[in-house]
């Protein structure tokens, strides 16, 4: 626990703070909530007799979209007498199914949602600052206030010093009015902190955005980094998992420094040893290429760049990468054969267990690599082009035009800073920097914690230094607690959503999904579209926001699919245009050669990067340094530490429901009336010398910081690496901050050198702190 104190949730209080503040002032915390209006709670069921039994009452079944994972789950929702009350997802959903006529279901955190819109932590009317102090204000003046403020700073700043970091926005009107209107120009954001050096790789080499798995039609189905039966977007992904498995005989295979559930369910687990996974499948390409296991056809007419690419396979034998990746030659070379020879039903999936390592940009290329490689891309049952459908712009629709009054932005550049030299933008862990350059002032989100996903103490100085801060969200946290302005966003089921996209269990289909407010908003908040329209109004705006109501606005961008917004709403989902495998072969590859890219030499400003740094455009290895790829370990920091993700916990907008915690604390047996925060993992070989036992309160250490927090002795992480939760402790959600905030171990200089994303692995001693952490 932080010295900060929790904020207050009765309503009409403000929230409060303490601490490190440097211009505001935090009103001291007013007796725990003892208004705690809301009903927490809920009977869930998918129990079909029970929904029979629902059905014959009065109670009303309407639908509504989960947007946690920003997935668009599509929910079934009881409400009675104005009141949700059970909420379970929707047959054939492109997200929340396995396919037409499944049964739709939802993750605990989709199910949560109910817990969420009733949850007493929720901020239920708008705040603004005054006199150093956050106070309650009407929507009027909450409206007016942020208004006057916008323009006094555009006046002294510019508009550009506003910071627009990246959430989960339920509407684009929010980038519509601070960026194209205001001219708010610098966005921050998720491609620093979730998956950079994945999805750029993967977009450079391949041309899309982002590969996803033809999941049910695999046979061989290797699950790098990443635990697709817990973390996901959507049940779609670990139903195709098990259909693949039921239905293909598809092996599966998880290469992971923890067991997790789909280390559980797989042929074997590749417990690998952190930031080798560049290592292990360049050997996999060696061992394919040596078996003459590779896709002639595809390599010769598709690729560019082969010859670097096996050049660098060429000595990088089984035996080379048992050294350092810790796993087996023998197992190596099995699964490279067994990859290959299912092939091109065949795919190697990264994610986030690969993007968050200072060597992750090198590695993730090398797992892309065995994809091309063995021709699974864009081919049934190996990696997909998925695409969605376009939806139309109303505002072209009304024939209104937006200004780009952010395109003109004078944006500071940073070429020659260490820290800032990689290819995208600006990096999350530098902010604070930009913030002590002068060169941000202000700060604008939705629906977002940033302090949680890197550079933790800097970012709250940061946010405490900044002139404006702007937020809508639905919780007190790090953030809100320090805005000017608080306006309270109602939850998803309080308002209109429309979804669309491709990736899901239709692999040849594109979807859109939609759903009408299932309630009406609690409290006093606002669906985030009547927000930005009333800003905009109050700003001078008010001829881009002509729309009477989100409704309105929204069955506009339906034109184009030729559906009305309650039409679709009333059904939930409709699937929309057919497409086909491979489309490479009609359009070729969106790359520079409009082939597939083993080496990245055409990528002009990758190749400069690459010279800088003296490293190869094609995959290779590049083992972790003190320098560039991220700190080692150490006869003083001998374990690595990292921050892992569970569903219950940390994506999205991770609101730490007691229920969530809880289970969570199931899982390792642990009491949650006891404690309720994060554990500390450590095997029982790093522990035992260290005399550290489940329960005992541990020291965290780190070269830049330290965090204190109980252990959980545990096999199910490797020998030399320990691991906890994120989403606990300084800042977070929840209320009481109780646990470790983890990323308050984390600095401007750990970002991975390409993309600029968080590195997310610390090389740490531990010790025993004494006390008892239950
Ligand atoms: S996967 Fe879970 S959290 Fe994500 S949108 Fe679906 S139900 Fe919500």
């Amino acid at each position: 626990m932080t010295g900060r104190t929790e904020p207050s949730t009765s309503e009409g209080s403000a929230p409060t703070g303490g601490g490190r503040v440097s211009r505001r002032n935090f009103l001291k915390t007013s007796a725990a909530a003892g208004a705690a209006a809301a009903v927490g709670g809920s009977a869930i069921s998918t129990n079909p007799d029970i929904v029979a039994a629902q059905e014959q009452t009065d109670r009303e079944i309407v639908h509504g979209n989960c947007w946690i994972s920003r997935a668009s789950c599509g929910q079934a929702i009881t409400v009675e007498d104005g009141r949700a009350i059970d909420l379970t997802g929707v047959d054939g959903h492109p997200k929340a199914s396995g396919g037409q006529g499944r049964e739709g279901t939802l993750c605990s955190k989709g199910v949560a949602q109910l817990d969420k819109t009733y949850n007493p932590n929720r901020i239920r009317q708008p705040y603004i600052r005054k006199d150093g102090e956050l106070q309650s204000a009407s929507w009027e003046e909450a409206i007016e206030f942020a208004a006057e403020r916008l323009e006094q700073f555009r006046e002294e700043h510019g508009a550009e010093k506003m910071l627009r970091y990246q959430g989960y926005p339920l509407t684009d009107t929010h980038d519509k009015l601070f960026q194209r209107i205001y001219g708010a120009a610098i966005q921050v954001g998720r491609k620093t902190t979730c998956h950079g050096p994945f999805s750029d790789s993967w977009g450079w080499m391949g041309g899309y955005g982002r590969e996803w798995p033809d999941w049910q039609n695999s046979e061989y189905i290797i699950a790098w980094g990443r635990n697709p039966m817990e973390c996901f977007r959507g049940q779609w992904e670990p139903n195709g998992i098990l259909d693949a498995r039921k239905n293909n005989d598809a092996t599966l295979v998880t290469i992971d420094p923890r067991y997790t559930k789909t280390a559980q369910k797989s042929d074997r687990w590749l417990p690998i040893e952190p930031r080798t996974d560049g290592a292990l499948a360049l050997a996999m390409g060696h061992v394919i290429i040596e078996e003459g296991l590779y896709d002639e056809e595809f390599v010769e007419n598709w690729t560019y760049g082969f010859e670097a690419y096996r050049e660098n396979v060429e000595d990088k034998t089984p035996e080379w990468a048992e050294e350092i990746t810790d796993i087996d030659a023998e197992e190596i070379r099995e699964v490279a054969i067994g990859f290959a020879r299912a092939a091109p039903r065949a795919i190697a999936f990264p994610w986030t267990g690969i993007a968050y390592q200072g060597n992750g940009f090198k590695n993730a290329q090398a797992i892309h690599a065995l994809n091309g490689l063995v021709g699974c891309i864009d081919h049934e049952g190996g990696t997909r082009h998925y695409r969605g459908p376009s939806l139309s712009d109303p505002h072209a629709e009304r024939g209104i035009e937006l200004p780009d009054a952010h395109e003109d932005a004078d944006l500071p550049d940073y070429d020659d800073y260490p820290y800032q030299r990689h290819i995208r933008n600006y990096s999350h862990n530098y902010v604070p920097t930009m913030v002590e350059k002068g060169d941000i002032k202000g700060y604008v989100s939705n629906w977002s914690l940033p302090p949680k996903s890197g550079n933790t103490q800097e970012w709250l100085r940061a946010l405490d230094e900044m002139e404006l801060v702007i937020v809508v969200d639905a919780f007190w946290n790090a953030v809100s607690k320090r805005a000017d302005v608080v306006f309270p966003d109602s939850s998803q089921i309080e308002q209109p959503f429309l979804g669309s996209g491709g990736d899901s269990c239709y692999p040849t289909r594109t979807w859109v999904t939609a759903s009408n407010a299932a309630i009406d908003p609690l409290w006093d908040t606002k669906p985030a579209f009547d927000i930005y329209k009333e800003l905009a109004e109050e700003m001078g705006y008010g001829e881009y926001f002509p729309w009477d109501s989100e409704e309105e606005y929204l069955d506009e961008k339906l034109d184009a699919v030729d559906m009305s917004f309650d039409e679709l709403a009333e059904q939930s989902y409709a699937l929309v245009d057919e497409y086909g495998y491979q489309q490479y072969r009609e359009d070729g590859f969106n790359t520079e050669t409009g082939l597939f890219q083993f080496d990245l030499a055409p990528n002009e400003s990758y190749a400069a990067l690459a010279d800088e740094l003296g490293v190869s455009t094609a995959p290779e290895w590049q083992p972790v340094d003190d320098d560039i790829y991220g700190e080692t370990t150490d006869d003083e920091y001998p374990l690595l530490f990292t921050d892992v993700f569970v569903e219950q916990i940390s994506r999205g907008h991770c609101q730490a429901l007691p229920e969530s915690v809880e289970e969570y604390l199931d899982r390792y047996g642990r009491a949650y009336d006891d404690y309720e925060g994060n554990y500390l993992h450590i095997n029982p070989r790093d522990a035992r010398p260290r005399n550290i036992q489940t329960g005992d309160m541990v020291r965290v250490e780190s070269r830049d910081d330290a965090i204190e927090l109980p252990a959980h002795v545990y096999e199910g992480v490797r020998p030399g690496w320990i691991a906890t939760v994120n989403g606990f402790g300084e800042g977070s959600v929840h209320p009481e901050e109780a646990g470790a905030n983890t990323m308050t171990l984390n600095r401007e200089h750990h970002v991975e050198p390409v993309s600029g994303q968080v590195d997310r692995n610390h090389p740490v001693e531990v010790t025993k702190a004494g006390g008892d952490g239950a």
